[in-house]
C-alpha cells in the first residue's frame, strides 16, 4: 500500500503466519482499491487476476561490508548501513539506494581523516531486507557470539530526506556520551529525541540480541508516494537534504566509535538471553 495517487500499485511480499497455507496475493493501486470499494458497495463484484509472481527456488546473496580498523580498539565496531537490494519496478533509488549511498559516504569521509577513530566503524550493505531481512537475519547469526563487541548500530532506510531527531537506547551511565552525540548533531537541524523510535530492521535481529542502537529518524513525507514503485528513481532524492544526511550519519559513527564514557565505553551493548519471538515481526 501506498500514499500517492498514482496507479501503480506498491509491491512488496505478503507474510503469512505459520501453519497457514498462502493464497495468491496482490497489491492494489489506491485509486483502483477505491473503486474497488465503490463497485463493492453497489453489490457482489467479479474480478479477473493474472499474476506471473511466485517463489522461484532460492539463491545466496551476501551482504557486503567495509570496515575502518579503529586504532586503539579494532575489535570494537559502530555498525552502520542500509540495504543493498530493492524491487525491480524502480531503481531502488530511495530504497534502499540513499540508505547504502548515505553510509557508505560517512565511512569514505571519515576514512580520509587524518585520524582514525579509536574504535571500527563497520558500513553493511545488508543483503535481501525486502524478502524477510534475511541479510540482517544473518548478520546476527554470524556475530552472535560478539553482540558486546558492537558498540553501537544505525541503519538508513527510509529514503533521503532530512534528518530531524536523533535517539538511542543508550542507558543511563551512557547518557553523557548520548548527550554529546546529539549535541553535535544539532547543528544540522536534528534534535534529541531521547526515548523515541527503535532499531531499523536490519539492525533489528542484532538488537534482538543485545546490542545497543541508535536512530536518526528522517522526514519520511514522501516515502510511501514513492517506494517499491516505478517512481523510485534518484530524481526524487534532494541533493541536500541526502548532504545533511551523510554529514549526520558521519558525525554519529566518528563520535560513537571515540566518546569515552565516565563509566567504561559503550552504549550498553550486552548480550540477552535468547528471544526470537519479535525477530521478523
Ligand atoms: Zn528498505
Amino acid at each position: 500500500a501506498g500514499t500517492d495517487s498514482h496507479r501503480n500499485p506498491h509491491t512488496g511480499i505478503t507474510r503469512f503466519d505459520d501453519g497457514l497455507t498462502p493464497v495468491p496475493s496482490a497489491a492494489l493501486s489506491v485509486p483502483d482499491a477505491d473503486q474497488l470499494a465503490r463497485l463493492l458497495a453497489l453489490g457482489p463484484v467479479r474480478l479477473r487476476l493474472a499474476l506471473d509472481c511466485g517463489w522461484d527456488g532460492e539463491y545466496t546473496s551476501q551482504n557486503v561490508i567495509g570496515q575502518i580498523d579503529g586504532s586503539a580498539h579494532p575489535e570494537e565496531v559502530v555498525l552502520i548501513g542500509g540495504h543493498l537490494d530493492s524491487w525491480d519496478l524502480g531503481t531502488g533509488a530511495v530504497d534502499d539506494g540513499a540508505g547504502v549511498g548515505i553510509t557508505m559516504a560517512a565511512g569514505a569521509l571519515i576514512g580520509r581523516l587524518p585520524q582514525r577513530p579509536a574504535r571500527s566503524i563497520r558500513v553493511v550493505a545488508f543483503a535481501n531486507e525486502e524478502q524477510g531481512l534475511h541479510g540482517g537475519k544473518a548478520y546476527a547469526e554470524a556475530h552472535k557470539d560478539q553482540v558486546h563487541r558492537h558498540v553501537i548500530g544505525a541503519e538508513s532506510d527510509f529514503g533521503a530526506g532530512r534528518i530531524y531527531g536523533y535517539s538511542s537506547s543508550a542507558p543511563a551511565y551512557a547518557e553523557a556520551a548520548d548527550r554529546a552525540i546529539a549535541e553535535a548533531l544539532a547543528p544540522l537541524g536534528i534534535e534529541h529525541m531521547p526515548g523515541q523510535g527503535g532499531p531499523g530492521p536490519d539492525i533489528g535481529p542484532i538488537a534482538a540480541k543485545g546490542a545497543a542502537w541508535a536512530r536518526l529518524a528522517q522526514d519520511g513525507t514522501d516515502y510511501f508516494d514513492l517506494h517499491h514503485t516505478p517512481d523510485d528513481t534518484l530524481d526524487k532524492i534532494d541533493p541536500q537534504a541526502l548532504a545533511q544526511n551523510v554529514a549526520a550519519y558521519a558525525v554519529f559513527a566518528y563520535l560513537a566509535a571515540s566518546i569515552e564514557n565516565a563509566q567504561g565505553f559503550g552504549f550498553g551493548s550486552a548480550p540477552k538471553a535468547e528471544d526470537t519471538s519479535t525477530i521478523g515481526k
